[in-house]
């Protein structure tokens, strides 16, 4: 099923990401983590793609087994950055043949040893190439793509990243995803302006459960993610309490979700790292809100 058409039913969802193993022996371990979360019924499952193509193989091998198995719709990630056309031409061949209707198309990080190389002769720049891509490739897909509601780091304003957002939209993607935040002051915000902007597709609010302390230093560098006084103070006083911590990432992960459903957003994607009791845990809160 693509996920614009669940998008398109208008009921309150909840969909959950998980990542793919980055070594052959982990295999086994990350795929019961993934089929424990799928069990759950999400509206949909992403499956993320390795930083530089690093655990690519298995995204598709864990997407294939999620939809296959668990009849749970897939969103197989693929990034483009330092990539040539042929491979992209074959990984999209491989998405096809795996039945999967829906791409998370992204540039992807630039990998540290080639920030300063000369790009200019690589075969995708941005994102908005690899959604050209897709939209001539065969195989139907539903388009997403990311989105950045606290700036993406490499832009020199909101009002440029607005601008490329929107390039990529025109260029025929079907929804947005967001970059975690921890304020949903900074998501209404930044919807008004998109609208603003004339960006009119389905927005998913991405939620991350911080259930550690060592997640927190993690998830700031990753996104640059300003993290609000309460959000400081709950990490502060359980941060070295591994279960009391936990259960308060997922009360504040919680609350986030409910604050959103509250203020009429429909579905919310939750960052639950191949954690089956964490997003276990958060369905379980919403269930009356839900209906599950
Ligand atoms: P782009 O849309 O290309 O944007 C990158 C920067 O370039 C922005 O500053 C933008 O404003 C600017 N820009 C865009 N188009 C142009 C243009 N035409 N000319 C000039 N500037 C332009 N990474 C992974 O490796 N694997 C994953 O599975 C993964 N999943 C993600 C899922 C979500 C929901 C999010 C939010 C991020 C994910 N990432 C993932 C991280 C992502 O790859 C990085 O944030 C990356 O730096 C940017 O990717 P993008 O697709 O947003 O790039």
């Amino acid at each position: 099923m693509k996920i614009i058409e669940i998008l398109q039913q208008n009921l309150r969802s909840l969909s959950f990401e998980v990542f793919p193993p980055k070594t052959e022996t982990a295999f086994d371990s990350v795929k019961s983590a993934v089929e424990q979360i799928a069990q759950l019924k999400p509206a949909f499952m992403s499956v993320t793609y390795g930083a530089g193509g690093g655990t690519s193989q298995y995204t598709l091998d864990i997407a294939k087994s999620i939809k296959d198995r668990h009849g749970v719709p897939t969103l197989a990630h693929l990034t483009c950055v330092s990539s040539t056309r042929e491979t992209i031409a074959q990984k999209i061949r491989e998405i096809k043949a795996c039945g999967i209707k829906n791409v998370m198309a992204l540039r992807g990080d630039i990998p540290q040893d080639l920030l300063h190389a000369d790009r200019s002769g690589w075969d995708y720049q941005h994102a908005v190439d690899l959604i050209n891509e897709l939209k001539t490739a065969d195989g139907d897909f539903c388009i997403g793509a990311a989105c950045y509601p606290e700036v993406h780091p490499e832009s020199a304003n909101q009002a440029d990243d607005i601008r490329r957002l929107k390039e990529k939209v025109d260029a025929g993607c079907d929804f947005l995803t967001t970059q975690m935040f921890f304020d949903n002051n900074l998501l209404y915000n930044f919807l008004y302006k998109i609208r603003q902007a004339g960006i009119d597709v389905p927005v998913i609010p991405g939620i991350m459960p911080i259930t550690n302390a060592n997640q927190v230093a993690r998830a700031m560098q990753l996104s640059g993610s300003f993290m609000p006084q309460r959000f400081k103070s709950l990490v502060d006083k359980f941060g070295d309490d591994p279960a009391a911590m936990k259960q308060a990432g997922i009360a504040y992960a919680t609350d986030q979700i409910i604050d959103l459903y509250a203020n009429g957003i429909k579905n919310v994607h939750v960052y639950s790292m191949n954690k089956p009791d964490v997003a276990e845990k958060i369905q379980g809160n919403l269930s009356e809100i839900l209906g599950k």
